[in-house]
């Protein structure tokens, strides 16, 4: 007789259906495990004999094949054994034939038979939703998450046996206790109810800044047009929190990034709580963060941290004090906007598209230039400082922003400038002009690709005249020159400009000369 039940892997961040068939067969007692399984699940036949046994079931005296189909595909993760387990029991007739037609299974097996939570459910429920199946029977605790899909049946078990029952009499058990499920949750397809959570953010705001109007400025840029920016500037000068003020001054999540958002926390473990509010993430690893918490690794793969920035923020204080492999790394992200990692001989690609904040001091003490204050850097130390911040990742940072110190008296004297929701309208405008230039919602100028430069800016224009002598003058690479394009179009969007114009350019020149007080590349 042959069982067969669906089950769920993940595939990068989305879910794949799984077709797990159970065939039994005379022979010596055993599990085999086909169509490319993990290591964990693999060892899912060593878990479901004594889940069986310890729920009162029979575990056949039979050889057993289990396959994984499409074969093709590797299948990750631990969320398999309930589908498995739910097989063996049709094909020896403990549970009738067909029960499982309209129904996905997940969850890991304790060896008593309790359904264990399991990572990557909200992806999970998403390919069973899009597959036509009516029900999902998941594990208590990942019970919120999985409600967030709508038009799915969301059956929580606590253990094997109330799963087989739902399934021979469709009996649902109890709601679980706990910690209640994400209300006010969008859905998949929401209609962006969340949307006021998005504008509350972390209580900063930008009206707070006293005396840094330029680098409020650049970080509206940076913003709008999602570009990546360093912020220069000796300790205490507020460079922590222009970064911690951004988040709100984006535009919330659209549907579509919500899911890629909420499923991308739902791989890595963490609590879906805040990926169901539209607030675009903000990630703030530590400077001894690992490559591998960085960029993801692990078996089966977690994200890192420039995946859970995807679609937000990820901020980097002290940028200079982290691992120099953890910072020339970040260069792929940055310019291909996913991560790919190879475990146990499959890719995986994870999404990465996040706007990089970076902060450092101007040396490696802090106070080169500031006026009443000597730096006591020697010339070796500041070559080292400089080294740190040069190199493939600083190459594509578009902007580059003094944060100077200001005296107490003279920030008390300070006007103040614009406020967040200020900055979030005039961004939201910004954003809406290059989804439309580039006909896809979410595009910025940054995602421009060279070819597209041509008609960003014409090339007899005056501007463009400007931006020629300056890249002859300062010798700018290509990749300089083009950014400096790019960061002129975002502040001509600023500007509500169809065309760039030479003041454009010049401000967008002004985010170079930053670095280090000179044009550089
Ligand atoms: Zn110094």
């Amino acid at each position: 007789m042959l069982g067969r039940a669906w089950g769920c892997a993940v595939k990068g961040v989305s879910g794949l259906t799984v077709a797990v068939e159970c065939d039994h067969h005379r022979g010596l007692p055993c599990i085999d495990i086909v169509g490319l399984p993990d290591a964990g699940v693999k060892e899912a036949g060593s878990r479901v004999r004594p889940a069986l046994r310890n729920m009162g079931f029979e575990f056949p005296m039979a050889r057993l094949t289990i396959n994984l189909a499409p074969a093709w595909e590797h299948k990750l993760g631990v969320g398999l054994d309930l589908p498995m387990a739910i097989s063996v029991l049709m094909a020896s007739g403990q549970l009738p034939e067909a029960c499982t037609e309209r129904s996905a299974l997940m969850g890991e097996l304790a060896l008593d038979g309790r359904v264990l939570p399991v990572r990557g459910v909200l992806p999970g429920c998403i390919a069973v939703a899009s597959q036509g199946l009516k029900s999902v029977v998941v594990p208590n605790g990942n019970y919120g998450e999985a409600r967030l899909v709508p038009g799915l049946t969301v059956v929580p078990v606590g253990d094997l046996r109330q799963a087989a029952r739902f399934l021979e009499s469709g009996e649902i058990p109890p709601e679980p206790h706990g910690p209640p499920g994400p209300h006010g949750a969008p859905g998949v397809s929401g209609s962006g109810a969340c949307e006021m959570s998005a504008t509350a953010g972390s209580g900063l705001d930008f009206v707070h800044v006293l005396g840094q109007q330029a680098a409020v400025r650049a970080m509206e840029v940076a913003l709008a047009g999602g570009h990546h920016i360093v912020l220069i500037g000796p300790p205490g000068t507020g460079k922590t929190m222009l970064a911690m003020c951004a988040p709100s001054a984006l535009p919330p999540l659209s549907d579509d990034e919500w899911v890629e958002a909420a499923s991308i926390r739902s791989l890595s473990g963490d609590g879906l709580s805040e990926a169901v509010s539209r607030v675009r993430p903000f990630r703030q690893p530590n400077r001894t963060t690992t490559l591998a918490g960085m960029l993801g690794g692990g078996s089966p793969p977690v994200p890192g941290e420039v995946t859970l920035a995807h679609k937000g923020l990820l901020f980097l204080d002290e940028f200079a004090q982290f691992a120099p492999g953890v910072i020339s790394a970040l260069s792929e992200p940055m310019e291909k906007r996913n991560v790919r990692l190879i475990r146990g001989g499959s890719p995986v690609s994870f999404p990465a598209d996040f706007i990089l904040v970076a902060s450092t001091n101007p040396c490696a003490c802090g106070m080169r230039g500031h006026r009443s204050e000597e730096c006591s850097c020697t010339p070796s130390i500041l070559a080292s400082h400089r080294r740190r911040l040069s190199g493939p990742t600083a190459d594509r940072i578009d902007i580059w922003v003094d944060v100077p110190r200001r005296e107490a008296a003279a920030v008390s004297g300070f006007e103040h400038g614009a406020s967040t929701s200020e900055l979030r309208k005039r961004i939201a405008a910004a954003r809406a002009r290059q989804a439309e230039r580039y006909g896809r919602p979410g595009s910025t100028n940054s995602h421009a690709t060279a070819d597209a430069l041509p008609q960003l800016l014409r090339r007899s224009s005056k501007a463009a005249a400007v931006a020629r002598a300056a890249a002859d003058r300062f010798h700018l690479s290509a990749r300089g020159f083009h950014s400096v394009i790019k960061v002129a179009r975002t502040v001509a969007d600023l500007d509500g400009q169809a065309d760039i114009g030479e003041e454009h350019v010049l401000e967008a020149l002004g985010y170079r000369a930053c670095r280090f007080g000179g044009v550089e590349r």
